[in-house]
């Protein structure tokens, strides 16, 4: 085994040391690349190197026996060298071409498939969750096991119009993440205050503060310094939990799961997207969400049946229209989708047009 490295107490290592000797040796001199199969990425460098990617899927909560099993496959079968994505898949760097297939072998014998490249539904990037999060409504990353579980033939196969970006986010607030399907959790309710605890766990004009709607007032309840909530102003967003957790907002019917779509971060061949909503109220319900993986799957079928070559999620929509895609999916239009926050008069979605 290497040597363990020493720890650092802030800031990540530097990267380019833990890269394949052939990536730090062409860095930023790659000439093009391809990709033979689903999952396997070919680039080629002007100086003539090549150099293949194998990328495998994780469950991404990984004990570190399973990582120990897939740094043993990379030294067996690949070059000793790994990375992870930002979105939990593992890759695997190789300089010679006689060394894919068998790595490939490898990988999908030990439970691990491959894909996630090109015109596929990559892992779904997401939130921490229960085991790291301090204030998730839902288990994020369990979202994306259960969910991945069903749709696993459109990670291994390219077969989608474009790439296929999704995330889950366990608060409405933090580092959710915008996508082409998005599963965010929605808190239907306004925290309930604990105020015995108010005046010991949190400090009131940071809490007060925090509130994007000013719905929170300082009170004295019981003789005890505390917070009340003008429920009518309250959008339930959750942002006044993380400093204070007395302002409980998690809920076990209350906190729900909604689906936006067509969002997109990157600048290819149309300007980046914001996501809208297009699904409201689904059930918390762990451990597997049926309900969520029921409206991700009919999303999906009918884009990839309906979208042209090369249109991502956002593009199919502006093409079909927002009643086309509500018509074809199969998804009710409610009266949850109309904005009636009062802050969203600057947006104009008050009125009763569809205008997203
Ligand atoms: Fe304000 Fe959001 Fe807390 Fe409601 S949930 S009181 S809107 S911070």
């Amino acid at each position: 085994m290497t040597e363990m490295r020493e720890p650092i107490e802030s800031g990540v290592p530097d990267y380019v040391q833990y890269l394949h000797p052939l990536m730090k040796k062409n860095y930023g001199n790659w000439k093009y690349h391809d990709r033979p199969r689903p999952g396997v990425l070919h680039h080629v460098a002007h100086s003539g190197d090549q150099i293949w990617t194998v990328r495998a899927g994780t469950p991404r909560q990984m004990d570190h026996y399973t990582i120990r099993n897939l740094c043993d496959i990379a030294d067996k079968f690949g070059e000793g060298h790994v990375r992870f994505t930002t979105r939990s898949n593992m890759e695997f760097m190789v300089s010679d071409e006689k060394k894919v297939a068998p790595l490939v072998d490898a990988l999908i014998k030990a439970g691990f498939p491959v894909g996630g490249t090109g015109n596929s539904v990559s892992v779904i990037s997401h939130t921490q969750g229960w085991l790291h999060c301090d204030i998730p409504g839902t288990d994020a990353s369990g979202v994306v096991k259960a969910l991945m579980d069903e749709i696993i033939e459109e990670f291994t196969h390219e077969e989608m119009p474009n790439r296929v970006r999704l995330t889950t986010s366990c608060c409405e607030i933090n580092c959710g993440g915008q996508a082409d399907i998005a599963v965010v959790v929605q808190h239907t309710k306004p925290p309930k205050i604990n105020h015995d605890l108010v005046a010991n766990a949190c400090e009131r004009p940071t809490v007060v503060a925090r509130c994007p709607v000013a719905a929170i007032r300082p009170a004295l309840v019981n003789g005890k310094p505390s917070l009340e909530i003008d429920e009518s102003k309250c959008m339930c967003c959750g942002a006044c939990f993380p400093p204070c957790p007395p302002m409980q907002i998690n809920d076990p019917e209350f906190t729900k799961i909604a689906i936006w779509v067509g969002g997109k971060n990157s600048n290819a061949r149309i300007r980046p997207t914001f996501h809208k909503l297009v699904v409201s109220g689904l059930p918390n319900n762990a451990p597997r969400w049926p309900e969520v993986a029921t409206v991700v799957k009919k999303i999906l079928s009918v884009y990839k049946e309906d979208g042209k070559p090369w249109e991502r999620m956002a593009d199919w929509i502006d093409r079909i229209g927002w009643p086309q895609f509500f018509e074809k999916t199969g998804l009710p239009f409610t009266k949850f989708h109309i904005d009636d926050w009062r802050g969203s008069r600057s947006t104009l979605n008050a009125s009763t047009h569809i205008r997203f």
